[in-house]
């Protein structure tokens, strides 16, 4: 009898435990056969950044909201995000006295993709881009540093003061935000299936870190967990030429949202185009921003020679790269660069950054020609000087490359980006083959298709998971 009565006080905290840990207020809670039910408003599943502007806008909006993650940290892809958040006239950009215009992103973003993209979830890319980047900055975030990447017309690449890693300002300022509205994150926690009744999505089965199975009953499912660049079986599956590739993402990029949605009838876009990044480091897989070439960096092969516009889209410069002699290249940069962009410092302690005072040391050390270097450096420094260039017509060339030190990694293309994937509407609804919304099913960020056609622009992504997390949270609560 004592230990019945000491068996049901643990049992009541126990529950309780997991009442708090979900942050719902009116949750329904009930144990048996090892299983607890939860009920809450939303259920999100995926903590970067698409699923916590969506679980942002839920809170805000004075329902209950869920975020499960099956990663031990929240973040997903988007804590590695680097380069910037595209925006098109927002303050930072006006404070810098940069012209741009929805119009100009619009185009460029659909170009970049070759037109594949839907152009009504282009528009409201465009649209909404400076909104994301104002609220992204009421919320304290630092987004007033504005750069060039590859594919934009203008200078909309917003990030971090001084050119510094954007993804982890995007977490950091949304995770603040959640923390002060007592959104919790319950991490190491991974959805395995949507529940489904009468044709409506109306929970998730989840399993916590013990291995424990549990049932979330929510009116309606945001999926934003993200794309499948670290599940090599996928990968292979859409593109047989990716055998062997290495990847820029984090491990858990494995395509858990699009296998779910596909169970409940969700249709998919796109699903075969997937980007490779022209410049990772071929050992391990780690990005190089592009914004290093956008801050003035060029590439050359062993013979000490450029073979491409740096700043053609991410396509063209791989499959240029890949025709080097080794698949591999060089970002060659000097002092002038590496001051003007943060992100840099950060390569160099990991020490992926060959360096050399003088352009002979430099090209010993890393293995290229010194004398086809010196000369490609003299004639590029005259295209720079003469806004020219000869060569490539690359048309941004922000700085000539002459100061020492001088600098270069070895770079070649990985996977980066699954273009395809759940096909949404506007509203960031789930749509079947027959093009009609899955009640109760959303979607947002890179589980998704659609937005990036057959090319993404460095900087979309970052732009689409706060514009779509967004709506997809608002269209959550109006369920
Ligand atoms: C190295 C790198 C640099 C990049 N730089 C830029 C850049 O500068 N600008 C730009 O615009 N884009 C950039 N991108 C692309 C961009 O970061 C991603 O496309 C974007 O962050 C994806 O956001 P997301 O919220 O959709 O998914 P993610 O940020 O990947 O988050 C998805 C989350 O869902 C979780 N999850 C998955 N399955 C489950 C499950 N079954 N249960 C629970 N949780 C689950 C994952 O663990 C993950 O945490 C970069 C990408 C990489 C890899």
């Amino acid at each position: 009898m004592k230990n019945r009565k000491k068996l049901g006080i643990i049992g009541l905290v126990v529950v309780l435990a997991i009442i708090s840990f979900a942050g719902c207020s009116s949750n329904d809670v009930k144990t048996g056969n090892n299983d607890v039910n939860i009920t809450t408003d939303v259920v999100v599943i995926g903590s970067g950044g698409a699923g916590l502007a969506a679980a942002l806008e839920v809170k805000n909006a004075g329902k209950e909201v869920i975020v499960l993650e099956k990663m031990p940290i929240i973040g997903g892809n988007t804590l590695r995000a680097t380069g910037g958040l595209n925006a098109a006239g927002s303050s930072a950009q006006a404070t810098l006295g940069l012209e741009d215009t929805v119009e100009a992103f619009f185009t460029d973003t659909m170009k970049g993709g070759y037109d594949k993209n839907d152009p009504e979830l282009v528009q409201i890319l465009a649209e909404e881009s400076a909104e994301a980047v104002e609220w992204l900055l009421s919320m304290g975030g630092d987004f007033n540093d504005v750069g060039k990447l590859a594919g934009a017309t203008n200078t909309r690449a917003h990030r971090p003061t001084g050119g510094a890693p954007v993804g982890p300002e995007v977490v950091k300022t949304l995770r603040s935000a959640l923390e002060e509205s007592g959104v919790k994150i319950m991490t190491e926690t991974i959805a395995l299936k949507l529940i489904e009744e009468d044709g409506k999505v109306i929970g998730v089965i989840a399993e916590d870190k013990d291995g424990k199975e549990f049932t979330i009953n929510a009116t309606s499912v945001v999926l934003a967990t993200g794309g499948f660049g670290a599940n090599s079986t996928m990968l292979v599956e859409y593109n047989k030429d990716l055998e062997g590739f290495g990847t820029t993402n984090h491990s858990g990029a494995t395509g858990d949202g699009i296998a779910m949605a596909q169970e409940v009838g969700a249709a998919l876009v796109d699903i075969e185009e997937i980007q490779t990044h022209p410049t990772a480091v071929p050992s391990n897989g780690y990005m190089i921003t592009e914004a290093v070439r956008g801050n003035g960096a060029i590439l050359i092969n062993r013979d000490g020679e450029r073979f491409v516009n740096e700043l053609a889209t991410r396509d063209v410069v791989s499959a240029a790269m890949l025709a080097q002699e080794g698949k591999t290249g060089f970002l060659f940069f000097d002092q002038g660069v590496t001051d003007s962009l943060k992100a840099i410092d950060g390569y160099i302690k990991q020490g992926i950054v060959t360096e050399g005072e003088t352009l002979e040391e430099l090209a010993e050390k890393a293995g290229i020609n010194p004398e086809n270097l010196k000369a490609t450096l003299t004639d590029y420094n005259q295209y720079v000087a003469s806004k020219e260039d000869k060569d490539f017509g690359r048309n941004d060339m922000p700085r000539s490359l002459e100061n020492s030190k001088y600098y270069a990694i070895e770079v070649g293309p990985a996977v980066h980006h699954t273009m395809g994937g759940i096909k949404i509407n506007t509203e960031a609804q789930v749509l079947n083959a027959e093009g009609k919304a899955i009640a109760g099913l959303y979607a947002a960020g890179e589980v998704t298709g659609g937005v990036h056609g057959g090319n993404r622009l460095g900087g979309n992504a970052l732009t689409d998971l706060i514009v779509f997390g967004r709506i997809a949270g608002r269209s959550a609560v109006n369920n």
